[in-house]
């Protein structure tokens, strides 16, 4: 059985107090659900005080992009290294903001995967169509090239985690339905199998992103193939994080 994971990516919100608010609501909220994985990416400044936030706590920390070379004159940059020394056992990479705001390609996230993977780091690697993508038929066709593109032998699978986000859906308000979500996770996890094998491909976890809510994660996580969340927005409010959370915690259980 795959355990759910779900993930919350902070973006660029959240001062130090704010953020130590948001910790304490998730950490006390969680009481005593079990079965899901649950992972915070703050933004890099609030790593060391985050991770000293959810010590003795089963909330795993990832950051939401790290730099491919181990050091050098890249200002503004973090290396795998340096992540690692703040306690984040996670990198989010490839996520569309990544991809389209900052230029990254497939060749780029390729080096950034291997970086994090061979540095000790979990990757959450995110692929996703855009809309013209989508409505010009070349949804498998370009989630197939960003997977093809950066995975391989050298990439073992236990450091690795899928995300699937359609870009339209992302911080959009609109959804991929529970069936059109479903579709491209076969589709990924099919992928898998053929890039790894088909046990491994099995073994995978490939998330959700898009505008996941309380009120929709019930059903994105009832599909076979959608192992848990990454949800950008409703990650920043306590009581709607809590409630995805136990959404997956319902999934698990429904699932043992
Ligand atoms: C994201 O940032 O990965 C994301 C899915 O954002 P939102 O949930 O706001 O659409």
């Amino acid at each position: 059985m795959r355990t759910p994971m779900i993930a919350g990516n902070w973006k660029m919100h959240k001062t130090l107090a704010e953020a130590r608010e948001l910790v304490t609501g998730i950490r006390e909220g969680m009481g005593e659900m079990t079965g899901v994985e649950v992972l915070i990416c703050p933004p890099v400044y609030l790593l060391f005080p985050m991770a000293k936030a959810i010590a003795g706590t089963p909330i795993l920390m990832g950051a939401q992009n790290a730099h491919e070379e181990a050091q050098g004159a890249f200002t503004g940059e973090t290396s795998v290294a340096m992540l690692k020394d703040t306690g984040a056992t996670h990198v989010i990479l490839g996520h569309s903001e990544r991809r389209h705001v900052f230029g990254e390609t497939n060749a780029t996230l390729a080096k950034k995967v291997r970086a994090a993977v061979s540095g000790g780091l979990c990757a959450v690697y995110c692929v996703g169509e855009t809309l013209e993508e989508r409505e010009s038929g070349r949804t498998q066709a370009v989630v197939e090239a960003q997977l093809r593109a950066v995975l391989g032998a050298d990439v073992p699978a236990e450091r690795l985690v899928i995300a699937y986000e359609p870009v339209w859906a992302i911080g959009t308000g609109k959804t991929a339905t529970p069936d059109q979500a479903q579709e491209v996770h076969t589709f990924v996890r099919g992928l898998l199998g053929s890039i790894y094998d088909g046990p491994t491909g099995d073994g995978l976890r490939i998330l959700y992103g898009g505008s996941v809510k309380p009120a929709n994660s019930g059903d994105l996580l009832s599909q076979p193939d959608i192992d848990g969340a990454l949800v950008g927005g409703a990650c920043l409010v306590a009581a709607d994080f809590l409630a995805i959370i136990g959404a997956g915690a319902s999934q698990a259980a429904a699932a043992s």
